[in-house]
């Protein structure tokens, strides 16, 4: 009889909407429940009243340096070649983030190359051997310094916690060069989807053997949904109605602004606000999208401990926390935990995507007998 139930996957974003489609790519009925009323989860976009596409969650990048991984996504969409620049606001100026051989000499008025520059950071870095913290991160690569002008009041606005009560893993995302590449990111692949992430979410979604309904709140009414095995993909502590406490995210809100006259606000897709206002950082929509207009779209973040979880918070007590869910989890074999907030993982797009594709494969091996091959 539950044979014949579909699986439920619970949440449309990309992790939802990758295991949703490889169970239907290998013959496997799949309703799909999303509790927002759209899909895309936070790397939704939209156009706004304006005419240009904006993310209503954040700006979202894609990048990887997994080709297998943007193969897969690239059956669903086309990609604009798209590599993004930060620039942080220091002492009055703008300077290029990751700190590289320009910042230094912009912010210290000196002209080294790039030998220089290294030698620079290995005079004012303070090494440890294993960092545990991102405090011990930043002053093992730059020093006292530029870990206050860049990355402690940041740190601090983000997250509601000095550097030294992080993960190493958070400061770590951050790299430091002595060179002029002035790129975030430099994995193999950077590119935004051609017609948006909205668009990609639906052909990935786009499947006769996959139900999506919007609006529907799993944990308001789970006996609903009657399956044969679920995939859930939201917070961990929710879906075990927080009986060993609420787990901490750290939460966004977004101001969005359209700036009719101007046609560029800033040069660069983001900057950022180490040190000043209460925003870490503003996004201009049109680098990101290549989008030709006379007006711009913004986006300021605001960090805030209450409201839609955004962030896992990486430190060892929430880790711990997180491990007592994760044990009650792993003993649940109707259920698959999946994705940035089931694992509370600081995954980006293409690590849910990689989470999603193994977890697929795990449940296709059970549930069809097939090997499975992405
Ligand atoms: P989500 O996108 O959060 O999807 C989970 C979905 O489950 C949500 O739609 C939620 O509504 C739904 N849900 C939860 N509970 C329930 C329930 N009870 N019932 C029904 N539905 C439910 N990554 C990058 O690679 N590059 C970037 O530039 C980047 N920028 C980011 C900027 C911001 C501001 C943020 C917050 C994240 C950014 N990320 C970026 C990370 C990226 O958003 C995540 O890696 C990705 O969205 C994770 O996908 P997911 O499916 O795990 O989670
Ligand atoms: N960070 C910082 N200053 C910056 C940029 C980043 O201190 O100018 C630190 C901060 O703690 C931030 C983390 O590095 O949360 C990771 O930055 P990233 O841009 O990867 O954050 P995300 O895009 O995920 O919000």
């Amino acid at each position: 009889m539950s044979h014949t139930l579909p699986i439920l996957v619970v949440g449309a974003g990309f992790a939802g909407a990758t295991v949703a489609r490889e169970l239907a790519d290998h013959g496997i009925p799949v309703k799909l429940i999303e509790r927002r009323p759209h899909i895309g989860g936070n790397a939704f976009d939209e156009t706004d009243a304006h005419g240009l596409q904006v993310h209503r969650y954040g700006p979202h990048i894609f990048h990887t340096n997994a080709g297998r991984i943007f193969r897969h996504l690239s059956r669903f969409t086309d990609w604009r070649p798209y590599e993004h620049r930060v620039l942080a606001e220091v002492d009055g100026q703008l300077l290029p983030i990751p700190i590289n051989r320009t910042t230094i000499n912009r912010l210290y008025g000196l002209d080294l190359d790039e030998a220089g520059v290294a030698a620079h950071l290995e005079s004012v870095r303070v090494p440890v051997e294993h960092p545990r913290t991102s405090e011990e991160v930043v002053l093992g690569s730059v020093g006292h310094d530029l870990c206050e002008k860049f990355f402690r009041g940041y740190t601090r606005k983000q997250w509601g916690l000095d550097l030294s009560e992080l993960a190493a893993g958070v400061a770590a995302r951050i790299p430091t060069r002595s060179n002029d590449d002035d790129r975030y990111f430099t994995d193999t692949h950077q590119a935004m989807p051609a017609a948006g992430y909205t668009e990609m979410f639906r052909r990935m979604l786009d499947h006769p053997l996959i139900c999506v309904e919007l609006g529907v709140d799993y944990l308001a009414g789970r006996s609903l949904h009657p399956a044969r095995h679920v995939v859930y993909t939201g917070p961990i502590d929710a879906f075990f109605d927080y009986c060993h406490g609420p787990l901490p995210y750290r939460s966004l809100r977004f101001e969005h602004e359209h700036l009719a006259g101007t046609r560029q606000y800033q040069p660069v897709g983001t900057v950022n606000y180490p040190n000043t206002h209460d925003y870490t950082r503003i996004t201009e929509f049109k680098h990101l999208t290549g989008q030709q207009a006379a007006g711009t779209s913004i986006v300021r973040e605001y960090p805030q401990a209450e409201g839609e979880p955004y962030y896992p918070v990486p430190r060892p007590a929430n880790e711990a926390l997180y491990r007592r869910y994760r044990e009650m989890a792993d003993a649940r074999d109707d259920v698959s935990f999946v994705g940035r907030l089931a694992e509370y993982r600081y995954y980006n797009m293409d690590q849910a995507v990689g989470a999603a594709l193994a977890t697929a494969g795990h449940l296709i091996q059970r549930f069809t007998g097939q090997g499975h091959e992405t």
